[in-house]
């Protein structure tokens, strides 16, 4: 059997939060401008070392935990 919810529930590629129907794959607006972004600037190519990091990584240093700030 899959494990817990999040083997159905498919998450944002960016940050890893749940995904949002109207921004799919990514869970807001965001995240989809940070992926496109990426591409663009061939970002993945960069190390980031953000593999399981949410912060922001083409803007100044964030708080280390902020709870959302997507949320609307
Ligand atoms: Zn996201």
């Amino acid at each position: 059997m899959p494990e817990g919810p999040t083997a159905t529930a498919p998450a944002c590629p960016v940050c890893g939060k749940p995904r949002a129907t109207e921004h799919k794959p990514f869970c807001s607006a965001r995240c989809a401008d940070r992926d496109l972004h990426r591409w663009l600037t061939g970002g993945y190519a960069v190390p980031a070392a953000s593999a399981t990091d949410e912060e922001e990584d083409d803007g100044p240093p964030r708080r280390a935990r902020d709870p959302d700030p997507d949320g609307d």
